[in-house]
């Protein structure tokens, strides 16, 4: 216990060491390495006190054990004593019994025969002591047995003893082991404490010493930036006194510039002056060149004549049927364009035109110089005439992959318009209508059925113009087109059979087109006429009766009209018959003077329609040879050409423009418009 004592106090003062030591500040450097390794000896030693700890625990209960054991054997000496005086004291009454026991037997032996009794009541009683003796052996050796037995169980508790005083010695080599490790972990942490602090102050000085440097470095710039600035002031004065300079030149900028501007503006107006002359010199010579132009242009259509007639060939189509009637019977020349033969009743017929067109040429070229002429103020006329089914139509308004006549001559007018929109400015408006039976109808108008009337206009001008005819302004051939359609619906909801009706009617497209030279203030206008004319077969033939017959009366006059004007115009006979047909009568100022006009005899190539095909190349022939007389361009300013022998020339010039023109269709139909003023003279 004493030992048990001792070793408590020194496990005490272990752990105040060790407690001092934890309290013990950490290393100053953190993170070098040997705060890892003084972590790792903590580490180590938490592990050692855990150890003890544990080592201390079994001890006391060591400790416990030994007190219980040491008690108990008290108690078994003391029970052991106990049993020893308990022994003795009946050891010695029985030896005393037995000592009273062999007094009376030799008392009793004295006394003879009242011996003898009394022996055998010794005898007797000697029995009972001998059992009770007996007894008292045995119990004797049990109580040896217990002795044995308890002194047994000390000597196994002394082992116990010694081993425990063993475990106690192993215990305490342990613990002086752990202080020795615990010793030699507490020096090696000051030893790292030592060298860390020694780091630490050598890093101190190293930083002083690197500051120091740089303090120096600092205070040199220091001294070179006060001597720059130093020699800076004086440049600053000087820059100063620049400025000033400066600002007193710039007071006197708005007077200089306003000098100098004066002399430029002289300058520019001098220049200026010198331009226009130059301009004017230019415009005038401009001007002579567009009459000239003008003039030569005239001059070429003149040469080519100005009725032009050409043929054109459809091909051989399904509707033609089949057998020898459907046989071609119209061939080309191969070295003359302007020829054609045909196989009449055998019999070959040649024909000369201005040209011969196959089904699939074009004739932009032919169109192309009437649109010239339409945009310098010359009136122009396109017929396409010929038999029904000869292609009249598909001529002027072809389809959509092989555009027509119509569509060409349109595209033609406004990419001229177009190129020519930085000199002119050029209005278009378009109008539509039709002749059928003598009557002139608007297809544009809002009511169809309206019969028109040609009439003078009333301001004495002589003028012609038709009341109540629809006139759209258009910008683009899509314009032009959406009053096509227009007039298309117009037409399919008036008549069941359009087609035969159109066959039977002469259909116009009257485009006029007015333009102001924007320089030069000179206003022309140019009408182009494009004519479907109604077939052109002959009444007999056709066998027709009643009003079919009246029909082809009226067109068979309105053609042969159509024939006679040209015919006069060609012998420049003093009457022109233009009031013969309502075509003519329209068209009198565009057939007249200097207009131009393209004829356009299409024919039926197929042996069945040979006896039409003569008449209509007959015809064709017949008014090529006529040619219009030189005369007024339509034009305000600058005319030049003479029409002395043409007695219907006008007597005044041509009006204004009506203003009356509509822009679109849709919005244009809305209102019944104003009458056009038709630049046409009065027949004499
Ligand atoms: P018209 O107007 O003279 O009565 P169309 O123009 O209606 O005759 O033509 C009659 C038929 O011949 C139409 O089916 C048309 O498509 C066809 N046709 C006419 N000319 C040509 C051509 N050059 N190329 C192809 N087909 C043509
Ligand atoms: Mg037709």
């Amino acid at each position: 216990m004493v030992e048990n004592e001792r070793l408590r106090q020194e496990m005490r003062r272990c752990e105040a060491e060790l407690q001092e030591l934890r309290t013990k500040p950490a290393g100053p450097c953190p993170g070098c390495e040997h705060s890892q390794e003084s972590a790792q000896l903590r580490d180590k030693l938490s592990q050692l006190q855990l150890e003890m700890a544990e080592s201390k625990g079994m001890l006391s209960e060591l400790n416990l054990e030994v007190q219980q054991k040491t008690d108990r054997l008290a108690e078994v000496e003391l029970r052991l004593k106990d049993c020893l005086a308990e022994k003795a004291q009946e050891e010695e009454r029985l030896s005393r019994r037995l000592r009273d026991s062999h007094e009376t037997i030799a008392s009793l032996r004295a006394q003879s025969p009242p011996v003898k009794y009394v022996i055998k009541t010794v005898e007797v009683e000697s029995s009972k002591t001998k059992q009770a003796l007996s007894e008292s052996q045995a119990r004797n050796q049990h109580l040896q047995e217990q002795v044995a037995m308890q002194r047994q169980v000390l000597k196994e508790m002394e082992q116990q003893l010694q081993s425990s005083h063993q475990l106690t010695a192993r215990l305490r080599a342990q613990i002086a082991m752990y202080e020795s490790e615990l010793e030699r972990a507490h020096g090696q942490m000051l030893e790292e404490m030592q060298s860390l602090e020694e780091d630490k102050n050598r890093a101190i000085e190293e930083a002083f010493a690197r500051a120091q440097v740089e303090m120096k470095a600092v205070h040199e710039n220091l001294a070179g930036v006060r001597t720059n600035l130093l020699t800076l002031q004086p440049a600053l004065r000087t820059l100063t006194n620049d400025y000033n300079g400066l600002k007193r030149q710039v007071r006197g900028f708005p007077l200089l510039l306003q000098e100098a501007l004066r002399s430029v503006k002289a300058e520019i107006g001098q220049a200026i002056e010198e331009v226009n002359s130059n301009n004017q010199e230019l415009l005038r010579k401009y001007r002579r060149e567009l009459q000239l132009r003008k003039k030569c242009h005239n001059e070429l259509v003149r040469l080519k004549g100005n009725i032009r007639v050409i043929a054109r060939v459809r091909p051989v189509t399904k509707e033609d049927g089949e057998g020898p009637e459907a046989t071609n019977a119209v061939t080309f020349d191969a070295d003359d364009d302007s020829i054609i033969h045909l196989l009449h009743k055998g019999k070959p017929v040649s024909f000369e035109l201005d040209k011969v067109f196959s089904p699939q040429a074009s004739q932009q070229d032919e169109v192309q110089a009437l649109v010239t002429s339409c945009i310098d103020g010359f009136n122009v006329c396109i017929f396409a005439y010929g038999q029904t089914g000869a292609g009249k139509t598909y001529t002027m308004e072809g389809t959509a992959e092989n555009p027509g006549i119509n569509q060409r001559a349109l595209q033609l007018l406004f990419s001229e318009v177009q190129e020519k929109a930085s000199d002119w400015e050029y209005t278009i408006t378009v109008s539509a209508a039709e002749i059928y039976n003598e009557v002139l109808r608007d297809l544009l108008g809002k009511e169809p059925q309206e019969k028109l009337e040609i009439r003078l206009c009333p301001d004495g001008s002589g003028q012609l113009y038709v009341p109540g005819l629809t006139e759209f302004q258009v910008q683009s051939v899509d314009d032009i087109n959406k009053v096509f359609e227009f007039g298309h619906t117009n037409r399919t909801t008036e008549f069941t059979n359009l087609n035969e009706h159109s066959s039977r009617s002469h259909a116009l497209l009257i485009v006029t087109v007015r333009g102001v030279d924007c320089s030069t203030g000179l206003r022309t206008t140019g009408k182009l006429n494009l004519v479907d004319l109604a077939g052109s077969e002959r009444v007999g033939k056709s066998g027709a009766e009643g009003s079919r017959l009246r029909e082809a009366q009226h067109i068979n006059k309105s053609l042969s009209a159509l024939g006679d004007v040209i015919a006069a115009l060609r012998s420049r006979q003093g009457h022109v018959p233009f009031r013969n047909s309502k075509l003519t009568y329209l068209l009198q100022d565009s057939l007249s003077g200097d207009s131009k006009t393209l004829m356009v005899v299409q024919v039926s190539p197929v042996e069945k329609n040979t006896s039409e095909t003569l008449y209509s190349l007959k015809f064709a022939e017949r008014v090529r040879s006529v040619e219009l007389g030189p005369g007024l361009r339509r034009a305000e300013l600058g005319s030049w050409s003479s029409q002395e022998h043409l007695e219907w020339e006008p007597a005044c010039q041509t009006p204004q423009p009506s203003a009356r023109a509509h822009s679109a269709p849709s919005s244009g139909t809305s209102s019944r418009p104003g009458s056009i003023r038709r630049k046409l003279q009065p027949s004499a």
